[in-house]
């Protein structure tokens, strides 16, 4: 751990607000606000001579996240930088309004997912796809980002904020072929998007993140052990804030994902068995009947006491349909010998 980069104090201006909670280093977490739901994705802003916000959360609520960076103090030339974790709409869907508000900043994004920023026409069309109507009523549409603002970068890649803040993006497929972690270097602090899972304030447990279409296990597990082997001084979540012990947090994400992943496995080809060889589809609900067997007592019954919301946030983030479906899609291509090394 070190000092603070120098010339990085939080902006300061407007009135401390719900939406909008500091931590030290000059890092401030800006809640979207997403789904009318309170700490469900933050948005992270980075104080620096050439600011940084990682993620932004959808396009519907961006009104919510514009004013937070607003209420900071950050005027339309401020921002250097909106990084992405990854395409997800609830991470980057409102990429494009960010970009719009924010004519300096430039859009960091893996290069695997680079171009569909650009042209956001499929990943609209597929997101319509997964999340029916909520994709219109919780999500919104990506709008294009011009090719020539998006910056598409590779593992390693490194980010000058000035004022001696660096931010090493690090390629960490497995929730998603085309995820980044950002290591900001001064502070120690990863931000791990949703590769390290799922933990709203209040669950005791948490929760590894395994959607379609794209999940892969071994490369999830790959990235956990990249992270742990930097052991940094602080890890925040996208969904949502900051963990501690950070590295206690990385073992248990890695204790997570197996136990998810075997129990699934095993689900998995028990309903292959009840019906022969091939794949039917049923597969799927099996699992997730299995999974939510499985972890019923843990799926976070102090969370469920304390806030009757947080079931319907956890399902809208990490749902065990979702997770079921992304860890059959993996078994399958494994089967299939379709898998590649990271998607
Ligand atoms: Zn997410």
């Amino acid at each position: 751990m070190s000092e603070p980069p120098a010339g990085t104090e939080p902006p300061t201006g407007g009135s401390a607000s719900p939406r909008v909670h500091r931590y030290e280093d000059g890092i401030v977490a800006i809640d979207t606000l997403t789904g009318g739901m309170t700490e469900v994705t933050a948005g992270y802003l980075l104080a620096a001579p050439r600011p940084a916000l990682i993620e932004c959360g959808p396009a519907k609520p961006i009104e919510h996240l514009l004013a937070g960076l607003d209420e900071v103090g950050m005027d339309p030339d401020d921002l250097a930088y909106l990084v992405l974790t990854h395409i997800h709409l609830d991470h980057a869907g409102g990429a494009g309004d960010v970009a719009a508000a924010f004519p300096n900043a430039t859009v960091v994004v893996s290069e695997v997912g680079a171009r569909h920023l650009h042209d956001p026409s499929r990943l609209n069309r597929s997101a319509r796809q997964v999340y029916g109507e909520l994709f219109d009523t919780i999500y919104g549409a990506c709008t294009p980002i011009e090719a020539e603002r998006i910056r598409g970068v590779a593992d390693g890649d490194v980010l000058d904020l000035g004022g001696g803040r660096e931010l090493e993006l690090l390629y960490t497929p497995g929730h998603a072929k085309h995820h980044v972690g950002v290591h900001d270097h001064g502070t120690d602090a990863i931000f791990s998007g949703d590769s390290v899972g799922v933990k709203l304030p209040g669950m005791t447990h948490l929760r590894p993140a395994t959607p379609p279409a794209d999940f892969h296990l071994d490369a999830a597990l790959a990235s956990l052990a990249r992270y742990r082997e930097r052991s940094p001084e602080r890890l925040y979540l996208a969904h949502y804030g900051p963990v501690d012990p950070p590295n206690e947090a990385l073992a248990e994400a890695e204790d997570r994902l197996r136990l998810w992943a075997s129990t699934a496995e095993a689900a998995y080809y028990e309903a292959l068995a009840e019906v022969g060889t091939a794949p039917t589809g049923t597969e799927i609900d099996h699992v997730a009947e299995t999974l939510r067997r499985r972890f019923a007592d843990e799926i976070d019954a102090d969370l469920v006491a304390d806030d009757p919301d947080a079931v319907q946030r956890l399902e809208l983030l990490s749902g065990v349909d979702s997770n079921a479906a992304g860890l059959v899609r993996y078994f399958q291509r494994r089967d299939e010998g379709t898998l590649t090394e990271v998607g």
